[in-house]
C-alpha cells in the first residue's frame, strides 16, 4: 500500500556542510536578498543623486559596524569600504547612470562583472574578496531599492534561511535571538564560516535546497553539527532533537562552572590548559583568564600573503601578546614554513618531497636573515616581559638546537653592542620526529613540546592532508603514545616541562590517553578550552591499567 504523497507535511531532510554549532528545533525564517524590487529609468541626474546617497548610506552602515565589531569582523569590512571609496568601481557606475541606465540596474552590471573577474581566478583568496565584492553589492542595492532584508521580522528562536549569507548581514544580525542559520550556498571557509565559528553561531552551508519550495512557517531541525536541516520533521525527530538540545544545555553548563578554573582531574592532578594562538584576531576574541598562558603560537600568520614583517612589526606583535596573556607564560614558535605551509619568496621550490624537506628550524638555517630577524624580535620582547619563551619547530638532531642557540646568543650579544635591551628567553624545542620523541633526553632543551600532527604522520608515514590515508594515522596508535610517554619520561629525567600543543589536545576525546601518558600540560585551540577542562575533570586517572599519574 502507497501513502498518499504529502510533500508539504512530511519531513525533507537536506544535507550540507557542519560549519558550527549544536542542535535546534525551531520555525523556519527565508531571509530573501535585496535587489527583488527594481527601479525604473529615471532621471539621470536623479539616479546619480540616488547612487551617490546609497553610497553613503553603505558607508555610514559599514563604519558603524568597524566600530561595533572586533578587529576579525573590522578586517573584512575596512576592504569593503576601501571599495566603497574606489573610483574604478563608481565611475563606470554613474558613466552608465549617465547613459539612461537605472541606478540598481547599473551597479549589478558593474558589481557583477567584477565578481565573476575574481571567481574566475580559480584563487581561494581572490574567491574571498568576490565574497566582499557580493556583499557591498547586495548592501548598497538595499539602500537604494528601500528592500533590506527585513531582520526585524525575524521570530525569536528562528533558523535562517538564505542563499548565502555575507559578512555584513550576518554582523547585523542579533544571533542571540536566533536558532542559527541554513545557507544553500557558501563554503566552510569563507569570511562568514569564520565568523560563525569565532561566536559560536550554528550554521551549514552548502544544503543546495531551493529556498522557494520551503514550506512557509514551517519548523525545522537544525543539526549544525551534523551538517543537516530536516524540514517538517516527525514526532521521534522532535523527540530526539530535543533530548539532543537539552544534553548540550546541560554540558554546556558544565563547561561554564569549569572554563574559568584551573583545571584539575577527577582525583585532584592540576593540569595547565594553556591557549594556542594561530590568527591575531583571536587576542580580541578570547579572553585569557580562561587559559594558563599560551602553548603555542603559530607565528606563521605574521608572514600571510608572503609579506616578510620586519623587526619591529614582529616586536609589536610579540608585546600584544605578552600583554593578552597578562603575565602568563608565553611560547612563541620560530617560524615552522615549509611542508603544508609553503610560503612565497621563502620556502623552497620544487621539493620533491616537501614533508621531508627543508621545513621549520631546516628553512629557517637555509634563510639565516629571516630566521635572525625573528630572533632579535623576540629576545628584544623578552626583555620587557619574563614570561616569554622560544620554541623551534621540526627539530630532528641535537646539533641543530645548538646551531640555533648559538644563533641566539649572536643576536643578543649583537644588540647589546648597539645599546639595545634584550633577554636570553627559555629556548625548547617541538617533538614532532620520530628520531627527536626516541632521543628527547639528548637535546639540552629548556622544554619539550609534543607537536602530535606532525608526529603522527612521520611515525604512521601518512601524510597529515592526505584523507586516503587518515585511518592509518589514529592518534592512539600505540607507537604514537609509546613516544609521547618516552617523552614525557625524558622530561622528567631532566627536569624540564613537557606539554602536548598538536590537535590532540583540542580533542575532548583524546584528553584521557594524554593524562594516561602523564602529562600534564595541554596547549589547544581556544575554542576548545572548555570542552577539554571538561574532558579533565572527568578524568580519575586512579587504578587505570598502566596509568601512572602520581
Ligand atoms: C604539530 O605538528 O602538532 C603542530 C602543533 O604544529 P603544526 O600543526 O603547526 O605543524
Ligand atoms: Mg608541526
Amino acid at each position: 500500500m502507497t501513502a498518499p504523497a504529502q510533500p508539504q507535511t512530511q519531513p525533507q531532510v537536506y544535507e550540507g556542510i557542519a560549519v558550527s554549532g549544536g542542535v535546534a528545533l525551531g520555525p523556519l525564517h527565508v531571509l530573501r536578498g535585496p535587489g527583488a524590487t527594481a527601479r525604473r529609468a529615471g532621471d539621470p541626474v536623479q539616479e546619480a543623486a540616488a547612487f551617490k546617497a546609497a553610497l553613503n548610506e553603505a558607508a555610514t552602515a559599514l563604519q558603524a559596524l568597524i566600530e561595533a565589531e572586533d578587529s576579525l569582523a573590522g578586517d573584512i569590512l575596512e576592504f569593503q569600504l576601501a571599495l566603497l571609496e574606489d573610483d574604478d568601481i563608481t565611475a563606470p557606475v554613474l558613466a552608465a547612470i549617465a547613459g539612461g541606465t537605472p541606478a540598481d540596474r547599473a551597479w549589478i552590471d558593474k558589481m557583477d562583472a567584477e565578481i565573476a573577474d575574481y571567481r574566475g581566478d580559480g584563487d581561494g583568496v581572490l574567491a574571498g574578496r568576490a565574497e566582499d565584492l557580493s556583499d557591498l553589492k547586495n548592501r548598497v542595492l538595499s539602500a537604494l531599492t528601500g528592500s533590506s532584508a527585513a531582520l526585524a521580522e525575524v521570530p525569536a528562536g528562528a533558523i535562517l534561511v538564505a542563499e548565502d549569507l555575507t559578512p555584513s548581514l550576518f554582523l547585523d544580525i542579533d544571533w542571540s535571538r536566533l536558532a542559527g542559520a541554513v545557507t544553500t550556498g557558501g563554503s566552510p571557509t569563507s569570511h562568514v564560516a569564520i565568523l560563525a565559528r569565532a561566536r559560536g553561531v550554528s550554521l551549514v552551508v552548502g544544503t543546495r535546497l531551493a529556498v522557494e519550495g520551503l514550506p512557509a512557517g514551517g519548523t525545522a531541525i537544525l543539526d549544525a553539527a551534523a551538517g543537516r536541516l530536516t524540514v517538517n520533521p516527525d514526532s521521534a525527530a522532535r523527540a530526539a532533537a530535543e533530548a539532543a538540545g537539552a544534553a548540550e544545555a546541560e554540558k554546556e553548563r558544565a563547561i561554564a562552572a569549569v572554563l574559568h578554573q584551573p583545571a584539575r582531574t577527577a582525583d585532584g592532578i592540576p593540569v595547565m590548559v594553556l591557549a594556542n594562538i594561530d590568527a591575531p584576531a583571536l587576542l580580541d576574541q578570547v579572553s585569557s583568564d580562561i587559559c594558563d598562558g599560551v602553548g603555542l603560537t603559530r607565528t606563521e600568520f605574521l608572514f600571510a600573503g608572503g609579506r616578510q614583517p620586519d623587526e619591529e612589526e614582529q616586536l609589536a606583535f610579540y608585546r600584544r601578546l605578552l600583554a593578552w596573556a597578562d603575565g602568563r607564560p608565553v611560547t612563541v614558535r620560530t617560524l615552522d614554513a615549509g611542508g603544508d605551509k609553503p610560503l612565497p619568496g621563502v620556502t623552497i621550490d620544487g621539493e620533491t618531497n616537501p614533508f621531508l624537506g627543508v621545513r621549520g628550524l631546516r628553512l629557517s638555517f637555509a634563510r639565516p636573515e629571516v630566521f635572525r630577524c625573528q630572533l632579535r624580535a623576540l629576545v628584544r620582547a623578552a626583555e620587557e616581559a619574563g614570561n616569554l619563551k622560544v620554541m623551534l619547530p621540526m627539530i630532528t638532531a641535537p646539533w641543530e638546537l645548538d646551531q640555533a642557540r648559538a644563533m641566539l646568543d649572536e643576536e643578543i650579544a649583537g644588540l647589546r653592542q648597539a645599546g639595545i635591551p634584550c633577554a636570553h628567553p627559555a629556548l625548547g624545542i617541538m617533538i614532532e620526529v620520530p628520531a627527536a620523541a626516541l632521543m628527547a633526553g639528548d637535546f639540552e632543551a629548556d622544554f619539550y613540546s609534543i607537536g602530535s600532527n606532525d608526529l603522527i604522520q612521520y611515525t604512521a608515514a601518512c601524510a597529515r592532508d592526505n584523507p586516503a590515508v587518515a585511518a592509518l594515522a589514529d592518534p592512539r596508535t600505540p607507537a604514537v603514545l609509546e613516544l609521547i610517554r618516552r617523552v614525557v619520561a625524558a622530561g622528567e629525567a631532566r627536569g624540564v616541562e613537557v606539554s602536548l600543543c598538536g590537535e590532540m589536545a583540542s580533542s575532548p576525546a583524546l584528553i584521557s590517553s594524554l593524562l594516561d601518558c602523564g602529562l600534564t600540560m595541554l596547549s589547544c585551540a581556544p575554542a576548545q578550552i572548555g570542552p577539554v577542562k571538561l574532558a579533565i575533570a572527568d578524568y580519575d586517572g586512579r587504578g587505570r591499567n598502566g596509568a601512572d599519574h602520581g
